[in-house]
């Protein structure tokens, strides 16, 4: 008898073993490893937001946005050269979603950024894209990726963090929607967070919410929530993190729901 397959066979199971070691390594060691002072002061420039940010969730952040920079390809289109900043832009202003949980965006490898509002031509009915009708022109988010933005609108995004606009928060909100399998507004919840809980929250801002953009009153979260249950979910993550003393006060079932998914209590930040 011949050892020699279970040899071979030993030695490929071997490989694989120190792959997926190597990359773990080297998961932990970008998770570790902080900005660097330049990229800091780039950061606090663009994204405001995270000078709001506790200091005790600050490591967490800098080792994600490492992870993001390393993990996902940008590309750029009708003629913009993606530069560090703008890549160190969105990579802090999605990895806030994520700082303080352990969902990552599995599922997503490829940015496109176009210079400004943009059209790729496709559908509205492909099964893959979340389609924004109204801002559809500043961003996308297809299922297991890409996502597609307009340098312009992630930029004033960044630099503009109370007005209850941005881009890219909204279009990872719908990656993470996204990691169950379903865009339908139920991203994975917080472990013990309970869906029931989760339903009616969500329901009930979102039936409020429908209602008073058609009767043409002002409304707290942006009236684009109201197309469907998933834009909901992602303008409301954007209010949650750009008027969240606001939504506290307003919508306090909501509110506790999104800081619990997310585990994070942004009216109380700064
Ligand atoms: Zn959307």
């Amino acid at each position: 008898m011949t050892y020699w397959p279970l040899l071979l066979i030993a030695l490929i199971a071997l490989g694989f073993a120190y792959r997926s070691f190597a990359k773990r390594r080297k998961c932990a060691r970008l998770l570790a490893t902080p900005l660097t002072p330049e990229q800091r002061r780039v950061l606090e420039r663009l994204v405001p937001m995270l000078r709001k940010l506790p200091d005790n969730l600050r490591p967490a952040l800098e080792g994600k946005i490492n992870l993001f920079l390393d993990q996902m390809t940008f590309h750029g289109n009708n003629g913009i050269e993606v530069t560090d900043h703008m890549r160190l832009s969105i990579a802090a202003q999605a990895c806030i979603l994520v700082v303080n949980s352990p969902v990552w965006f599995d599922t997503l490898r490829t940015i496109l950024i176009y210079p400004a509002a943009f059209s790729t031509g496709r559908g509205e009915h492909d099964g893959f894209l979340v389609h924004e009708n109204d801002i559809g022109t500043a961003g996308e988010s297809w299922d297991r990726g890409p996502v597609v933005l307009s340098w312009d609108h992630a930029l004033r995004g960044g630099l503009d963090p109370e007005d209850g606009h941005n881009v890219v928060i909204h279009e990872f909100a719908h990656q993470l929607d996204a990691l169950t399998g379903h865009t339908n507004g139920i991203p994975i919840l917080r472990k013990g967070q309970r869906y029931d809980g989760w339903e009616k929250a969500m329901l009930d801002a979102y039936n409020g919410h429908v209602e008073r953009v058609e009767s043409g009153h002002r409304t707290l979260i942006d009236p684009y929530g109201a197309t469907n249950h998933q834009e909901f979910f992602a303008e409301a993550t954007v209010t949650f993190f750009e008027k969240p003393r606001a939504m506290r006060h307003a919508e306090p079932a909501l509110y506790a729901q999104l800081a619990e998914l997310y585990a994070l209590d942004p009216a109380e930040w700064g």
